[in-house]
């Protein structure tokens, strides 16, 4: 971290300062140039808040040089993290593709998509039995019941399943009877849900919070991990921007970023950037492209009569026809789909 002080700044000013931090463990390197002065401060900076340093008479900014995160920083594990769903690894050379409904609406609907999704060479079955609506009078999921028919289809398939957790009351039920848990995009700030998250060892795809930057999204896998369990993979699903034509942007520069950034795998959502189903195809391909360690495409047997995101959702033939065409992107790229 550098600290830059005021020309105006007093030696008083900058004692106090050096004290402060010297009082908490810091090393000071201090430099001192013709109209102003630096202190360099070594040592953990993570703990340290950058505003409270602002307060101090002579300071005039503070910037960080090394990332607030350290568990899921590339900077400290340059190797790429691969977690483990149940035997599918995530994050290798193989790019996994975890597909199914938006909401689990019955036995027969799932099961139906889990057989269909499967032969098309997805790896894990997806499907919401606890949904985050807008709108309290929209389809809430059917909770529980949506996870006994979860474990059927995975059953039926051998699929391992993904599903979303809204509230930590769940965690137990959910390690017991989930292989990949989901954190959405609007709990990816939920803190409370993260920490106790962290206690588990299941591993947590965590979703870009609607509005948060691409250090906020690292920072909440910080937080799992710091509670000691590292199986986190980030998932991309689109931002909030100015642009209404798509129900959201997908941020195709976040895979990159992402992963320089951070050893954890990256996947991609790109049927809740879109919003609609035919732009699925072309942006599940970009994706690949830039690098994403996986997909996650929602698909449905009936999408006309969905209960939740049928617009957006891939009917099980043109699921097939482009895990067939994202093959041929995923060699370009040195990888295996
Ligand atoms: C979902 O995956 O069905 C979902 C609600 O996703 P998000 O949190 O990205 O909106
Ligand atoms: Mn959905």
């Amino acid at each position: 971290m550098i600290i830059v002080f005021k020309p105006t700044a007093t030696v008083e000013d900058k004692t106090r300062v050096k004290a402060q931090l010297e009082n908490r463990g810091f090393q000071i390197h201090a430099s001192n140039g013709v109209n102003s002065s630096l202190f360099g401060v070594v040592g953990d900076t993570s703990s340290l808040d950058m505003n409270l340093l602002l307060v101090y008479e002579g300071v005039e900014k503070v910037m960080r040089v090394q990332e607030p995160f350290k568990r899921a920083n590339r900077a400290f594990h340059p190797k790429d993290t691969v977690v483990d769903v149940c035997g599918v690894p995530i994050g290798g050379k193989k790019i996994q593709v975890i597909a199914g409904p938006c909401s689990v609406e019955s036995i027969e609907q799932i099961t139906e998509v889990a057989e269909a999704v499967k032969a098309s060479g997805a790896s894990l079955l997806r499907g919401g039995a606890f949904k985050p609506r807008t709108s309290p009078y929209s389809f809430q999921g059917l909770k529980e019941l949506g996870l006994d028919y979860l474990k059927a289809a995975r059953e039926a398939t051998g699929l391992p399943i993904c599903t979303e957790i809204m509230s930590a009351d769940k965690i137990e039920r959910f390690v017991e009877d989930v292989d990949l848990i989901q954190v959405g995009a609007r709990n990816m700030q939920n803190f409370e849900l993260l920490k106790e998250l962290g206690k588990t060892n299941k591993p947590i795809l965590l979703k870009r919070g609607l509005a948060a930057t691409i250090e906020e999204w690292i920072m909440s896998a910080e937080y799992i991990m710091a509670g000691g369990n590292e199986n986190v993979i980030l998932c991309e699903r689109g931002i909030r921007t100015f642009e209404h034509y798509t129900r959201n942007t997908l941020d195709l520069s976040a895979i990159p970023a992402a992963k320089k950034l951070s050893h954890l795998p990256v996947v991609v959502d790109p049927s809740h950037a879109a919003g609609l189903w035919w732009m699925v195809e072309p942006l599940a391909k970009a994706a690949v492209a830039v690098g994403a360690d996986g997909l996650l495409i929602e698909v449905h047997n009936n999408p006309e009569c969905a209960l939740c995101d049928g617009a957006q959702s891939l009917k099980p033939q043109r699921f097939d026809k482009l895990m067939g065409e994202l093959k041929g992107i995923a060699q370009i790229v040195g990888r295996e789909l």
